[in-house]
């Protein structure tokens, strides 16, 4: 069996692995350390919870160990999609280039330019950064990127995701052609496949068994439930989700609950906040600072349950996550198979829960042909209280799309003050279903929803409006609302 001893380590790395707890390398470690420390290029198709990340920073710390950076021109350089996930790359770095004297920086947004252009200026040996910012280092005159021996692109599927194959081909360009290039990505879809070939070099391919089947260790559970209206799906979700919590009790030390769109990560935290439950958003709309913080507290146990869009959680190694919930089914597939695994961790248990309405029916297939099996059913523990009066009255926090504006503007709240999320179609006031719904979803046969608008002018209900009226949007000009009400009046 190999051993980090048989791999050239540096005796310093040895020590800080040794101290880290692990003895065996993992197989992409395996595979990727002897290459790399051969200075070849290495092509990793392995995701997150492989070790992926000592599979680049061991080698690389082993090979920094002779020579000295200078001035603005790092010597090595480490990109990464998310902040988060950069910081993580940074942590990995301090934990196994303990004893040695290589000096960091991390080069993300959300933080001040001034700090890092110190860093920078004196000269460093490992840059990691986020594309966005590094260019804009770049941009500004700092930095130089002709003194880079190994550059690193970890997550470069996410990358893809994200738009910023061409930040990364600038990047590239910017970088010496002799440069040794380290790449990772979970998959290898065409575009990905087009840039290694690009700009990596008769790369050493390793591949580790893809996480399409996922781990026995996590308890998958599917909540199926049919909404009371097509508008309440959310709101029903927040109760079923409530309901679990409640259930599970003490079983559930913490929880991070997906959502596939930043406005209902926003809506679902401040809606269990209301409900006396500690819990805090992550996506990337959210002030750097706060999102460190939120994560911070989630690691320590300080905060119970994180609410996150997948680009903000994907890939964090945070250990003893019990729960986690798929508020909504996600739209990739591959994106269940990250999400669960942010639960069943490092020899743990686990237990995921995905809540499905019909609308989800498309991408619950997707999933499933994915993992190779179906999802196993649970009993919806919720069921909706049977309607007393007008819907708007049994409807507490959901959205008054048909309701009078001056009637609804109150218990609106917690949803109205949410910030427009990028990806959110300006006409719906909070998206409670996918941008790109299935187009054979029931509920958008006939066109689109009436509900999705908004009230209309003149605070009219849909019971008493008649006939739709097609084509006029929010915008009804006054004359035509006018004959409206006189004509009501002579019938
Ligand atoms: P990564 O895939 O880099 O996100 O790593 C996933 C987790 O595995 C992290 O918590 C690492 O600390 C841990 N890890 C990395 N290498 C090893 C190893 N050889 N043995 C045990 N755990 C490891």
């Amino acid at each position: 069996m190999t051993s980090f001893t048989d791999l050239n380590l540096d005796s310093k790395v040895l020590k800080a692995i040794e101290a880290a707890g692990y003895t065996t390398p993992t197989p992409i470690q395996k595979g990727a350390i002897p290459p790399a420390l051969q200075g070849r290029d290495v092509l990793g198709i392995a995701q997150t919870g492989t070790g992926k990340t000592a599979s680049f920073t061991l080698p690389m710390i082993t090979m920094l160990s002779k020579g000295r950076a200078r001035a603005r021109m790092p010597r090595s350089l480490v990109l990464a999609p998310t902040r988060e996930l950069a910081a993580q790359v940074a942590e990995n770095f301090d934990t196994y280039a303990k004893g040695s004297r290589l000096t960091k920086a991390l080069l993300i947004g959300g933080v001040s330019f001034k700090e890092q252009d110190q860093l920078i200026d004196r000269g460093v040996d490992v840059l990691i950064a986020t594309p966005g910012r590094l260019i804009d280092h770049f941009e500004r005159g700092k930095l130089l990127l002709t003194g880079v021996q190994i550059m690193v692109v970890d997550e470069a599927d996410r990358m893809l995701d994200m738009g910023f194959i061409p930040d990364i081909e600038r990047i590239f360009e910017m970088t010496p052609f002799t440069r040794q290039t380290l790449f990772f990505s979970a998959t290898m879809a065409p575009e990905i496949e087009r840039i290694t070939n690009k700009f990596l070099s008769n790369p050493e391919r390793i591949e580790v068994e893809r996480q399409n089947s996922t781990s026995d260790a996590i308890e998958q559970i599917l909540i199926e439930h049919t909404p009371r209206r097509r508008d309440m799906a959310a709101k029903d979700k927040r109760e079923i989700l409530r309901t679990i919590i409640e259930r599970d009790g003490a079983a559930l030390r913490n929880a991070i609950i997906f959502c596939n769109r930043k406005t209902e990560v926003d809506v679902v935290a401040k809606s269990l906040r209301k409900h006396g439950y500690d819990a805090e958003p992550i996506h990337g709309d959210l002030d750097q600072s706060q999102r460190t913080r939120t994560l911070d507290g989630f690691r320590d146990g300080t905060l119970r349950f994180l609410v996150a869009s997948d680009v903000a959680a994907r890939g964090l190694d945070i250990p003893n996550v019990s729960h986690v919930f798929n508020f909504d089914v996600p739209s990739h597939a591959e994106d269940y198979v990250h999400r669960i695994g942010r639960t069943g961790r490092a020899g743990k248990t686990g237990i995921a829960y995905t809540l499905s309405t019909p609308s989800d029916s498309k991408y619950l297939d997707a999933i499933q042909h994915l993992v190779g099996s179906e999802i196993p059913r649970g009993e919806n523990p919720w069921s909706a209280p049977a309607p007393r009066g007008k819907p708007d009255e049994i409807e507490e926090e959901a959205p008054k799309r048909t309701a009078s504006r001056s009637r609804s503007r109150k218990k609106d709240k917690p949803e109205a003050v949410v910030e427009p999320a990028q990806e959110a179609p300006a006409d719906v006031a909070v998206a409670e279903e996918p941008v790109a719904a299935p187009r054979d979803n029931r509920w958008d046969r006939g066109g689109r929803a009436d509900e999705d608008r908004g009230p209309r002018r003149g605070g009219r209900g849909r019971q008493d409006s008649g006939p739709k009226v097609v084509g006029l949007g929010d915008h009804v000009p006054g004359f035509i609302e006018m004959s409206f009400e006189e004509r009501r009046a002579e019938g």
